[in-house]
């Protein structure tokens, strides 16, 4: 199995001396899908920030579908995250007032796609989370859980291997959520490695795993149907 996310030892200490992160080690293969859990502050979003490379450690390493983090420089960054790695967030971030096909195709952010191609495969991505008929709908012209399926169709239009959601169903009522989380799933039944930030109980007992955060630290990794990696054996 290839490892899609590698921390090793990884630190962030911000500006002002808040130790957000006190070395993390973390691994995910290709096709996981893992909740992040924890109480506020406890570095979820810092540790998403480092995964999807919108930001460096202090310390330790992190790699990415097999790239060390800290031997690219900014562009090649940026080319690592068009063709690997999708976001979704808690509020959507669409362009208001902007049909789903065009939120969707400025999405397709590898060079080289025209405006044609990229059109396509908003339509195609569209199509995958089951919003084919709303192409031309603006995003005041859809509810809340339609939003968030366009903002998961612009996510994953370049077919990245890594999809990163921070509270994706935190701004949705329970049936949305519900629908959100299992177009997630199916994504990650295709292939898709997926990590979730949440708070939802819900969506934290779908997940296969479960990666518990607590002042910077993982303080449990527990995988369904297993035992939590950090309870001690229990001896005859
Ligand atoms: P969570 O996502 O679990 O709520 P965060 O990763 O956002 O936790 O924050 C972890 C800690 O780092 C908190 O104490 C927070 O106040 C601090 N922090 C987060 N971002 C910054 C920043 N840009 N500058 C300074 N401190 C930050």
């Amino acid at each position: 199995m290839s490892a899609v996310i590698e921390l090793t030892g990884a630190e962030k200490v911000y500006p002002g001396g808040v130790r957000a992160l006190r070395g993390v080690d973390l691994r995910a293969d290709a096709g996981e899908l893992l909740a992040i859990v924890g109480p506020s502050g406890s570095g979820k979003s810092t540790m998403l920030h480092l995964i999807g490379t919108l930001d460096r450690p202090s310390a330790g390493t992190v790699r990415i579908a097999g790239y060390d983090v800290a031997e690219l420089d900014d562009r090649e960054l940026s080319a690592l995250r068009a063709r690997h790695i999708g976001f979704v967030f808690q509020r959507f971030h669409l362009a208001e007032g902007v049909p789903a096909v065009d939120n969707v195709a400025d999405g397709v952010l590898y060079a080289g796609a025209g405006r044609r191609e990229r059109r396509r495969l908003a339509v195609e991505a569209l199509e995958r989370v089951g919003l084919g008929h709303r192409l031309g709908h603006r995003p005041h012209e859809l509810s809340g859980g339609e939003r968030q399926r366009v903002a998961v169709a612009r996510a994953v239009v370049g077919r990245p291997s890594l999809l990163l959601a921070d509270e994706p169903t935190g701004n949705l009522d329970s049936a949305s959520g519900a629908g959100v989380l299992a177009l997630l799933r199916e994504l990650n039944a295709a292939g898709t490695t997926v990590a979730i930030i949440t708070h939802d109980p819900d969506v934290a007992a779908a997940a296969p795993r479960r990666v518990r955060l607590r002042d910077g630290a993982i303080v449990a990794d527990e995988r369904a149907g297993a035992a939590p990696v950090h309870e001690p054996a229990v001896t005859p």
